[in-house]
């Protein structure tokens, strides 16, 4: 029980180091709306270009990835450097 938790506790510290940003393939977004009335953060939003984008920061859920219907959101996930200089 101790493994598992001090298992659990390394991948919560793992993922606090994680950031992420669900992106456009502004190519492929036929601008439905679907991602902006979905997202439950409320971070999608039409771009000047009437195509849709993320304005905030991203949960990572997947959501608007699933339901987008022409495949135009891909999730980028990357590391936050906590180092001090
Ligand atoms: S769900 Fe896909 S096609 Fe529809 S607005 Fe969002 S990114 Fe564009
Ligand atoms: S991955 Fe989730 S939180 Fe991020 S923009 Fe899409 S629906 Fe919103």
């Amino acid at each position: 029980m101790k493994a598992a938790s001090h298992a659990l506790q390394n991948k919560i510290n793992e993922l606090k180091l994680r950031a992420f940003k669900a992106l456009t393939d502004l190519s492929k977004c036929k601008s439905c709306g679907t991602c902006i009335r979905i997202c439950p953060l409320r971070i999608r939003e039409y771009g000047l270009d009437g195509k849709a984008i993320t304005v905030g920061q991203c949960y990572g859920c997947n959501i608007c990835i699933r339901k987008c219907p022409n495949n135009a959101i891909s999730l980028y996930i990357y590391q936050i450097n906590r180092e001090k200089k």
